[in-house]
């Protein structure tokens, strides 16, 4: 017997005959969550050789390689079969076969053909701008090139009906290129009543919907290296703008309005070009811009890493639990990063090496021939492409490794190593009957090998889980209750579990909450609480067996849900669930909400809108663009395919509480 363990086990417990009893019977078989392997698991992941584990880096392929070589150790079922396409010989037996690879894009770069030149007039000749320094095309720009183009100043470019703003309204915009300045009328303030029109985003609709040819940024740095406009990247959920977007310098912007470094703030703080005093931008002469646009779209391999434990119940066999944690996180900064500056690296020790090292540890314990065999089948998935928009968990639901209609729950774990005061969330309480009692079950203290005497979801529960469980104790050995639980109904959220219940399975997701690291370089391996993780791993471990052990599948149910994107800002409510991952023409749902707005107009998972209110739909920006300008209790036209028909319904937004 080991003694490290027993002390681990009985922690924070009454110590009575009965729990010591349980304590030896777990002891004598089963493994248990260690500290020592969640350090070692968390301080590799976490480290500056993975550099933050990007999807598509280097890192994140050496953390799926480790993640896969751990399933081997093991000895956990590779997923991917024999018979799999693109399958060498060599690959048949190594860990690449835990991989299920899905396409990503990690990155753009400046093809061959870029250029950019304008003149003020037909006397001159063109001024050419070096592309990097002068200029830069942005990540979601969309190819292209043209000659002669009109360009047109519009001050900040920002059109916001709420705002009574529109940079557009009195420029003749069709057919030109719009040239406006970065940043809003708020200035430097972060607060201000203009914040969402800042992204560049929103200012290319704003562009397209007056009917724009382009949409030319002047960058906000002097020094225009230091502009983020500057820096080409590209973000996986959001599609192109569906025309040219670029930035120029500030030098070369002068240069435009024939004016220098003070004359350009004049204009930037005015919004007025005074060249022309007196007369309207559009009727003044106006330069013509010449470019071509060469953005090359860099594939990157990502994958999720799947290992199988396989039940043992002839029949039961037949159904299958996922748990989840992804594996990738932020890389050293850009999009989603709260740090300050770029380029450091995000550890994300909690996010999500924590979950990720919980994962193995479950992993381990399953697969162990010291524990009982599951009768069900248990999938692992770590999955990548989480930060990026939940890229991983929706390629596998959407390509599932086993029949997504037998998979009975999905538990992920996403940030589970920061506990405080033994407090515990659990979400997706809402999704299935009888989850309530399954979380109280597993909350319990159970001795491991004591059979659960639970059965979650009402049906009778065989006498025995298993040959070696029925050995032992099947009385409950302490009530204690181990967490400071919140639960939450939802089975959407900011994680991977959002995929699965999408697919109307049952979820439960867990963590322990954020804190004042949360995507930033400081989220680092010392800082996580060992000691409550393997509680928390004990706890998700229960939840399995708990699952298991019912003689019955969790029945899905539509959970309550907590009002979403109330971040936003925005005043109205349609209830549905925008798939962040699709690439493309149009907005993907996921799903609709029950009883909300767009469940009352008809609309349903799967459908792809592609107009709201009037404007255009390409992309998820322009279904939020569409909502910023809708107003609650007004009927809108909304535009679908459903099946490849096209549909019109009609949709009535309800105010946001
Ligand atoms: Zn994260």
């Amino acid at each position: 017997m080991n003694l490290k363990s027993l002390s681990r086990v009985v922690a924070g417990l009454t110590l009575t005959f009965a729990i010591f009893v349980a304590v030896v019977a777990q002891t004598s078989s089963r493994p248990s969550p260690s500290v020592e392997r969640l350090r070692a698991h968390i301080n590799y992941l976490a480290s500056d050789k993975l550099e933050g584990r990007r999807t598509g880096s280097e890192g994140a392929n050496l953390a799926a390689e480790y993640i896969a070589k751990e399933f081997a150790r093991y000895g956990l079922q590779r997923s991917i079969g024999y018979d799999t396409p693109g399958m060498s010989v060599l690959e048949a037996d190594s860990p690449n076969r835990y991989l299920q690879k899905f396409p990503y894009v990690a990155g753009v770069e400046l093809g061959k053909d870029n250029f950019l030149a304008f003149k003020e007039n037909d006397r001159q000749s063109p001024t050419a701008l070096r592309v990097g320094d002068d200029w830069m095309p942005l990540g979601f720009t969309a190819q292209g090139s043209s000659k002669q183009t009109p360009a047109i100043f519009v001050g900040y470019g920002i059109t916001a009906s709420e705002l009574n703003h529109d940079d557009y309204a009195q420029a003749k915009i069709k057919g030109r290129i719009a040239i406006a300045f970065s940043g809003t009328p708020d200035g430097d303030n972060p607060h201000g009543q203009f914040g969402r029109y800042e992204d560049p985003r929103w200012k290319a609709i704003a562009a397209r919907n007056a009917g724009a040819a382009g949409l030319v940024l002047i960058a906000h740095e002097t020094n225009f290296k230091d502009d983020r406009l500057a820096r080409l990247r590209y973000d996986n959920s959001g599609g192109e703008a569906g025309m040219p977007v670029l930035a120029i310098s500030r030098a070369a912007a002068a240069q435009l309005f024939e004016t220098d470094a003070a004359g350009l703030n004049q204009i930037e703080k005015s919004g007025v070009i005074n060249k022309n005093p007196g007369t309207l931008p559009e009727d003044s002469p106006w330069p013509r811009i010449d470019f071509s646009i060469d953005v090359a779209h860099r594939e990157a391999p990502a994958a999720n890493v799947v290992g199988i434990v396989n039940g043992f119940d002839p029949v039961l066999k037949n159904e299958f639990i996922v748990i989840g944690a992804h594996y990738d996180h932020l890389g050293r900064g850009g999009e989603g990063s709260l740090a300050p500056r770029e380029g450091e690296i995000h550890h994300g020790a909690d996010d999500n090496a924590s979950g990720t090292a919980g994962l193995l540890e479950l992993a381990r314990i399953f697969a162990s021939s010291d524990s009982p065999r599951p009768r069900r089948t248990l999938i692992f998935i770590a999955f990548s492409g989480e930060e990026e928009g939940l890229l991983g968990s929706d390629f596998y639901v959407n390509h599932p490794l086993r029949p997504l209609e037998n998979t009975v729950a999905m538990i992920n774990m996403d940030m589970i190593g920061r506990m405080k005061d033994n407090k515990l969330i659990v979400g997706g309480v809402g999704t299935a009957q009888g989850w309530r009692q399954v979380i109280d079950a597993s909350a319990k203290f159970w001795g491991i090998g004591v059979t659960p005497n639970v059965d979650s979801y009402g049906a009778t529960l065989p006498g025995n889980l298993t040959a070696k469980a029925s050995q032992t104790a099947t009385t409950p050995l302490d009530t204690v209750r181990a967490f400071n639980f919140t639960l939450q109904e939802d089975g959407y959220g900011p994680s991977d579990h959002s995929s699965f219940y999408a697919k109307k399975i049952p979820v439960l997701f867990v963590w322990t909450g954020t804190h004042e690291d949360y995507h930033k370089p400081s989220d680092t391996a010392d800082k996580i609480n060992y000691e409550d993780e393997t509680h928390v791993v004990s706890f998700v471990e229960r939840l399995i067996q708990n699952i298991d052990a019912a003689a019955v599948r969790p029945i899905y149910t539509v959970a309550k849900s907590e009002s979403q994107g109330r971040s936003m800002g925005f005043r109205v409510y349609l209830g549905t669930i925008p798939n962040y991952a699709d690439n493309g023409d149009g907005l993907v749902l996921d799903g609709v909400r029950d009883d909300s707005p767009a469940a009352k107009a008809g609309i349903k998972a799967g459908d792809r809108i592609v107009k709201l209110a009037g404007r255009e739909v390409h992309n998820v920006y322009d279904y939020t663009y569409a909502l910023g300008e809708m107003k609650a209790g007004q009927e809108y036209e909304v535009e679908l395919l459903r099946d490849g028909k096209q549909l019109k319904l009609k949709i009535t937004p309800a105010a946001r509480k």
